[in-house]
């Protein structure tokens, strides 16, 4: 008897690791749009139960170890844990000889960051840093915009009200939780897309709250390297905005201006809206994982979590009022 090819292959199977806010609003969703991946596991170190993942036949597991013990077959993970355990757990995922997705930030450090790259590189599997603002068609069009245009200044507004985004997440303002650059370096991984040449921090401004580890709002002055087309960046980012959320870049260039807001969804150019798209960032984060892992490949951009640290390097650091939810 011989076999049919299928005419689509099989989806991947896959586990998420960390089932939190963003694992529950945006990766179940995507994986179940897209097709290419099957949810074949939940790890969630407290338990979340069936009806939580919103799947009754996905498992549920303690520990990425437990996980991967009882599945060796699964093909790849997703890291949705916060920054500071991501490391151990990649490093875990990659040497059981899985592909491996990670949220943003990639890493709680520079070094762990190119040190996941060995990993990668030694197991011969797929790692994925995904920076989900840069998956808006908005920001692929500033980019294609401003190739081979000089920019003179940009600003980044990134104003959002913490309580509302991150309720009762303690981690982001416990040291390796990023604070405001949590979402600051969602910005910062739009910039190093969309310019036509590398910034660097020149200066920067860190509140730290009296009773917390990591900024609450900071200020960032940038500037293009010398001879290139870029001129000075700011930054403006903030935990504090209560009312209109702002997630903006305002571009001046020397034939216009562009500002791409709502988190880069929305691109206008000289005032004049030319793209506007419903959020499907996290569709393009799995269709990318799929393609890097079927060409054997793998994406690694460590520019936006390298502004945040030399933001950290040269900034001065301020105490500001406690912070409570
Ligand atoms: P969250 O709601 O606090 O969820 C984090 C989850 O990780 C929790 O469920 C926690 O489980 C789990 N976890 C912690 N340590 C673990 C471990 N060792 N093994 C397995 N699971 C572990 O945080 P989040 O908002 O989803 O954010 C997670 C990451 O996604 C962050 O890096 C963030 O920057 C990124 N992100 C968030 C958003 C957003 O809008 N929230 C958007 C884009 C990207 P327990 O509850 O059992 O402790």
């Amino acid at each position: 008897m011989t076999r049919s090819t299928p005419l689509t292959p099989a989806p991947l199977t896959l586990g998420i690791v960390g089932f939190g806010k963003i694992a529950r609003d945006q990766h179940v969703p995507a994986i179940a749009a897209t097709g290419l991946f099957r949810l074949a596991a939940v790890v969630s170190p407290h338990g979340a139960t069936p009806e939580e993942t919103g799947h009754g036949d996905v498992p549920v597991f303690r520990s990425q170890a437990e996980m991967l013990a009882a599945l060796p077959g699964l093909d790849a993970v997703a890291i949705c844990t916060p920054p500071a355990v991501r490391h151990a757990l990649t490093v875990e995922a990659l040497r059981a000889g899985k592909h491996v997705l990670i949220e943003k930030p990639p890493a709680a450090t520079l070094t762990e960051l190119g040190l996941l790259l060995d990993a990668a590189d030694t197991a011969g599997r797929t790692l994925f840093a995904a920076w989900h603002s840069r998956f808006n068609a908005a920001v692929e069009e500033t980019r294609r915009r401003l190739a081979g245009a000089t920019v003179r200044h940009a600003a980044i507004t990134w104003k959002e009200d913490v309580r509302r985004w991150h309720p009762g997440q303690d981690w982001i303002f416990a040291a390796g939780g990023f604070g405001v650059f949590d979402p600051g370096i969602n910005a910062l991984s739009i910039l190093t897309e969309i310019l036509p040449g590398p910034v660097v921090v020149r200066d920067a401004e860190l509140r730290v709250p009296a009773n917390r580890d990591t900024p609450i709002a900071a200020k960032l002055r940038m500037e293009g390297v010398a001879g290139s087309a870029v001129g000075t960046v700011t930054a403006a980012f903030d935990f504090l905005q209560e009312g209109e959320q702002t997630w903006a870049i305002a571009i001046e260039t020397e034939s216009g201006r562009l500002d791409l807001t709502h988190g880069g969804s929305r691109l206008s150019v000289d005032g004049v809206p030319v793209l506007v798209e419903p959020d499907a960032e996290y569709q393009g984060i799995y269709r990318r994982f799929h393609h890097l892992i079927a060409d054997a490949a793998g994406d690694v951009d460590a520019r936006p979590l390298q502004l945040v640290a030399d933001a950290c390097l040269v900034g001065r650091w301020r105490t500001t009022d406690a912070f409570h939810w």
